[in-house]
């Protein structure tokens, strides 16, 4: 049996590419020696595919990025103001995926989403009536080249037509069928480039397959590849699905002249079921996502096994990774603080290989193979750690009134707005304020024991003071505290409480040169003592605006999490939910008069088929929200902030978490969440971010006006807040004083006209 993999992660063993790429932002290094690193990282993780036996070797899962960018860039789909600016193709790139702001020019960049139900960002690709559509980048086909120079023949990847114009943003009357003869000629023309280099299996991701199809989605994924494959000669190509199961579609793609098809075993519920009712095509490949490809947890050989067993009576199979390794971090050998017993629960990519090997050498010789099999057996019967009686108890007592505040929320706006006595369009902030060099260097001290716990509190206090200080000279009315302390608002939390393990190399892309290190839950998790409320209480003391506590809502710390499988995610969020609760509570008796519980992560773990949304995720995640906050009084103003995610279609359950206040990211998405909002009469009062903190580039204080015109323009002032789309901790200090301060100035201005 062979074995494959989706993709692996580019940014390195140790971020190398994030560091390079920083670093040629910052103009530090030069292009070439940008690419030198690229070439370095793609040929060293070739080499260790290599070395781990891996059969189909993939190519083209690099990105200086991401990779829909690289492909709608190959694909000509770079709209024309950023053509405009005439930069090299390099320059243009990071124009596209970062915005520019310098002597070629000003523009934004394009917008960034959720990679299916992942904390992966993608690229949107801008598609208008007069994008031309064609095959005009060759990186694809040169990497195949480099990496056959290298002496590693590799399998091509490449994102599919049909995910692609799916998820495309248009502007124009033109739809994504109206590109798809021209996808063909591009796609096909890409095929005979690849045959002409030697190349045999090309893989062609078309995650959209698992969604939610329409009739006429299905009839045109099937026109549109029935011309693509019969372009396709001695080119073998394997389309790969990945993130569920294509019930919409599998009786369609096998019908279809592919010559192998990646389906997922461990997020898609219904493929075996699939197989099992409308069998498999004996003249493909069935490239089986067994091995989990965005959980850190070790395989089940037996179970692995068995299902191997069932498929190899079917199918030919080549073993696969559910997904791309993108999503798990690089390696274990470099975590030095986990024991090796808890290490052998884990596997993350370079791992997996190793479990991709194991499970092709077992399949092979079962006999010889005994240990391997009965070590991990063994691992799965053992007991981890001891249970949390008093805490199950807690979650059984729990009734539905712990899940409602009280009063209804119209009334506690007018006992807030007594109390609280602040302007219209009251102007704050997420929450962090910029991770300086300084900050992260005094977080970096203390944990390696360089210096004190009273020094590294002063120097965080001295941060908070500035910071407080600056809020107020700018006239902020919600002031934070800037979250100098926290190097991540999961992990962070996750330190403080019980059932929780850290990483110290485990990083994750989430988008561009951005990562993140997620902490694992491990046990029963409970808060062993107050998290925040020194910081908290310390930053009110300074002031007599309004300090905002800034709490992580249990959705969010479950998302950014890797979550346990021998228990249900509702369960987990539950016992996050009365860890968080208790914070809550804590902070209201120390004076702190509004909270905010970020659920950044909201909506990432909801079921990508509609019809699961509810049974499968909203029904407990929404509660679980509730049950923080439920217990405050009604002068305690809650609030809560989501980044990115669209959430119009999910807005009756966003209003129901029955928060206060929400912030959320709209100026990357044109503030089209406003109609959602008015189409549903929203009870939350909102802050729609006026401003993109994911680019340099300072806005003016006449577009924040103009946001905030279109703004009222669809809301009642009354509920409406002015404040950025998200934190600013990825921001640099004068980028972000000169941003705040307009943003100050725009809501003055707005105030005075009204
Ligand atoms: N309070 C957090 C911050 O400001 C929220 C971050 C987020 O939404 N991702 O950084
Ligand atoms: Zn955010």
């Amino acid at each position: 049996m062979k074995t494959s993999i989706i993709g692996f992660p580019r940014v390195g063993e140790l971020r190398e590419l994030k560091f390079a790429t920083e670093k040629y932002f910052r103009k530090e290094i030069t292009a070439d020696e940008l690419e030198a690193t690229g070439y370095a990282l793609r040929k060293k993780h070739w080499q260790l595919l290599v070395n781990q036996e891996l059969d189909f070797i993939p190519s083209g899962d690099f990105s200086f990025f991401d990779t829909t960018l690289d492909t709608a860039v190959s694909l000509n789909l770079v709209p024309k103001k950023y053509q405009d600016l005439h930069l090299s193709p390099l320059e243009t790139y990071f124009a596209l995926a970062r915005g520019y702001q310098g002597e070629a020019g000003d523009v934004t960049a394009l917008a960034m989403k959720k990679w299916f139900n992942t904390n992966y960002h993608y690229m949107v690709p801008e598609i208008d009536d007069e994008t031309n559509l064609e095959l005009v980048g060759h990186t694809l086909v040169e990497t195949f080249k480099e990496a056959a120079a290298a002496g590693v023949k590799t399998r091509p990847t490449i994102l599919g037509p049909f995910t692609l114009l799916k998820l495309a943003t248009y502007h124009g009357e033109k739809q994504a069928e109206d590109f798809y003869q021209a996808a063909i000629s591009a796609y096909s023309q890409l095929f005979t480039e690849l045959s002409e280099a030697g190349c045999e299996w090309l893989q062609i991701d078309e995650p959209a397959l698992v969604l939610d199809l329409s009739q006429k989605e299905i009839q045109q994924f099937e026109a549109l590849y029935q011309s693509l494959l019969s372009e396709k000669g001695t080119l073998k190509i394997l389309v790969q699905t990945y993130f569920g199961d294509v019930r919409d579609v599998y009786q369609e793609l096998i019908r279809l002249p592919f010559d192998g098809i990646g389906l997922d075993f461990v997020e898609g519920r219904k493929t075996r079921d699939l197989i099992e009712q409308y069998g498999f095509p004996k003249d493909k490949i069935l490239f089986a996502g067994i091995v989990n490809g965005k959980n850190i947890w070790i395989n089940d050989y037996q179970q692995s096994l068995n299902l191997l067993e069932n498929l190899g009576s079917v199918a030919e199979v080549v073993l696969n990774t559910s997904c791309s390794l993108l999503h798990v971090p690089f390696t274990l050998t470099n975590e030095t603080s986990l024991t090796s017993e808890v290490k052998d629960y884990f596997a993350f990519a370079v791992e997996k290989l190793a479990e991709l090997n194991d499970l092709k050498k077992i399949s092979e010789d079962k006999v010889a193979s005994q240990a391997i099999v009965e070590k991990n057996r063994a691992l799965f019967k053992k007991e981890r750690f001891t249970k949390n009686e008093r805490l199950k108890q807690q979650l059984e007592k729990l009734t539905d009134a712990d899940f409602i505040r009280l009063p209804v929320l119209t009334q506690r706006t007018a006992i807030q707005k007594e109390k609280l006595k602040l302007p219209l369009l009251p102007t704050t902030t997420i929450g962090s304020f910029p991770q300086t060099k300084e900050v992260k260097q005094n977080r970096a001290k203390f944990k390696r024991g360089e210096i004190s716990e009273a020094e590294y509190t002063v120097f965080n206090q001295a941060k908070i003071a500035e910071c407080v200080a600056f809020q107020e000279e700018i006239g902020l009315d919600v002031l934070v505290h800037g979250e100098f302390e926290r190097n991540d608002m999961v992990e962070y939390f996750g330190e403080s409480l019980d059932g929780y393990l850290f990483t110290e190399k485990a990083w994750v892309q989430s988008y561009g040169t951005r990562c993140v290190k997620p902490p694992i839950i491990w046990g029963d998790v409970s808060r062993s003592k107050p998290i925040t409320v020194a910081y908290s209480t310390y930053a009110q003391s300074l002031t007599d605006k309004p300090m905002k506590g800034m709490l992580t809502g249990p959705v969010t710390i479950l998302n950014w999490s890797f979550p346990r499988e021998d228990i249900s995610l509702r369960e987990s969020t539950l016992q996050l939910a009365l860890a968080i609760q208790e914070e809550v509570l804590d902070l209201e008796a120390n004076g702190i008069e509004i909270i905010q519980i970020d659920e950044a992560a909201l909506r990432e773990k909801l079921p990508l088929r509609q019809s699961d949304w509810h049974s499968e995720y909203l029904d407990w995640a929404i509660p679980a929200f509730r049950l923080v906050h439920s217990k405050v009084q009604p002068t305690t103003q809650i609030h809560t902030h989501m980044c990115y995610s669209e959430f119009a279609d999910i807005i009756r359950d966003i209003d129901n978490m029955d928060a206060d206040v929400i912030s959320f990211e709209a100026s990357r998405s044109s503030l089209t969440i406003l109609d959602a909002l008015n189409r549903i009469d929203f009870q939350t009062q909102v802050g729609p971010g006026v401003y993109d903190i994911h680019s340099p580039r300072v806005p003016l204080v006449g577009e924040i006006e103009t946001t905030i015109h279109n703004i009222l323009n669809k809301l009642s002032i009354e509920k409406v807040w002015i404040n950025p789309d998200c934190g600013l901790k990825t921001r640099g200090v004068p980028e972000t004083e000169a941003s705040l301060k307009n943003l100050v100035l725009a809501a003055k201005k707005v105030r005075g006209g009204v």
